[in-house]
């Protein structure tokens, strides 16, 4: 069986074609950006047969709508010298990603006309991400008329949260009526490592304790207790929780009146200061953690005080859920900062011993890949790195959809 996942942006699509039936290889994958400007432009890799890796092919120049990109991907994928497949009819469904099925979607759905319906009446809670996401659901309608669809939504994993931790002490019509709420985002990923967890520890996922942090541009944590999530740091956008690269995460709710008072800034204004020059750039300049962790190195103080920030907003999360669950078998670190930066996670869990949380140093600095064990031997609960695998986890859940 083979699965197409597709992530669809304002003016980009990512694509991954999987076979299911085949250790889940990946056959081919790629990204169209800049969709609508005369630089749009298209990365193909494909699988070579032999498995010695992909060979990568170029496309500039105008790619006028988000149709044309998906036609560019298919010709890609079925080209008779380039082609991974020989017809597009062996595509058995294509996953997408949909940011945000607020209460409506606890998990995968194949999409038919009710489910737009529903992802379009959410759009005022993704108003960035819905719209997006229903283009490429339209356009792989027209360009796969018979194939079935499935979305897969970021806020699904995150809907057994109890009422105690999803509700803001707001007006409770707030919630009834507009559905003002706490959903959280990034739940793929968090469902991924959370089953790569178990399958790690060979335990059953539903007897296990577990913080998950996902660390990459956006960044977010999860409490997961028995195998369902109880509580998530982003709220009902994903700025709030923890220290991000552009974000701001957790600040004083009063703050934005504040600021709109005393600089006259607008809404709009405030909504981009917080979103896109806060977090690590607007303590230290740079949003890249590797840059940040570079000036560190080199005796900048100002990204210094940033990443000690950083950390000590996961570190204070560590121990809200730690209380939460009572009782914690692992601590995951994925994405790109979780995976890659000995230094973040050392900071994070320094000091936990008393939770029975204990780094290894040595461990935690080693490079390596795949799963990888951090915690010393002593450590109550583990601490784990697992790459996240957001494409996967889509296709892994269509397929399952499909099959029912
Ligand atoms: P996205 O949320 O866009 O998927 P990623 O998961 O790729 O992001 O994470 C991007 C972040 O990971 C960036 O801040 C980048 O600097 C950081 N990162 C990647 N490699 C390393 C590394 N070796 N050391 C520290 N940080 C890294």
């Amino acid at each position: 069986m083979k699965i197409l996942v597709i992530n669809t942006g304002s003016s980009s699509i990512k694509y991954k074609l999987f076979d299911m039936d085949y250790h889940h290889k990946v056959m081919a994958s790629g990204i169209v950006e800049k969709i609508g400007e005369d630089t749009s432009f298209l990365i193909h890799r494909r699988a070579l047969s032999d498995g010695s890796g992909f060979d990568e092919k170029t496309e500039e120049g105008l790619i006028a709508d988000h149709y044309e990109a998906m036609s560019c991907i298919v010709d890609l994928l079925v080209d008779s010298e380039h082609g991974s497949i020989k017809d597009k009819k062996e595509i058995s469904a294509v996953g997408h990603r949909v940011v945000h099925g607020g209460e409506a979607f606890h998990s995968p759905t194949i999409i038919k006309k009710a489910v737009i319906k529903a992802i379009e009446k959410n759009i005022p809670l993704a108003p960035l991400h819905n719209p997006s996401n229903l283009i490429g659901i339209k356009v792989a309608g027209l360009t796969f008329p018979d194939t079935l669809q499935v979305a897969v939504f970021d806020t699904a994993f995150h809907q057994t949260m109890p009422m105690k931790a999803f509700l803001y002490a707001l007006p409770l019509e707030m919630y009834k009526k507009n559905g003002i709420r706490r959903y959280g985002f990034h739940g793929t990923s968090h469902a991924y490592i959370a089953e790569r967890a178990a399958d790690y520890m060979e335990q059953p996922l539903a007897e296990l304790n577990l913080i998950t942090i996902h660390l990459g541009n956006g960044a977010s944590m999860a409490a997961i207790k028995e195998g369902k999530c109880v509580d998530t740091t982003m709220g009902m956008t994903p700025l709030a929780g923890l220290v991000m690269g552009t974000r701001s995460g957790d600040i004083d709710p009063a703050l934005p009146l504040f600021i709109a008072d005393h600089f006259g800034m607008s809404l709009k204004d405030i909504d981009r200061l917080l979103n896109n020059d806060s977090g690590l750039k607007g303590l230290c300049g740079s949003n890249d953690m590797r840059e940040v962790i570079d000036k560190k190195d080199a005796g900048d103080d100002r990204a210094k005080i940033a990443l000690e920030i950083y950390a000590y907003r996961i570190k204070k999360y560590i121990g809200a859920y730690f209380a939460v669950l009572g009782n914690l078998d692992a601590v995951v670190f994925t994405a790109g900062i979780g995976e890659n930066a000995p230094y973040i996670r050392e900071l994070c869990c320094s000091g936990l011993n008393g939770l029975g949380i204990e780094i290894d140093s040595k461990r935690n600095n080693m490079i390596g890949n795949g799963i990888r064990e951090i915690s010393s031997p002593g450590s109550k609960a583990k601490i784990l790195i697992i790459p996240t695998d957001e494409e996967l986890k889509i296709a892994q859940e269509t397929k399952r959809v499909i099959e029912k």
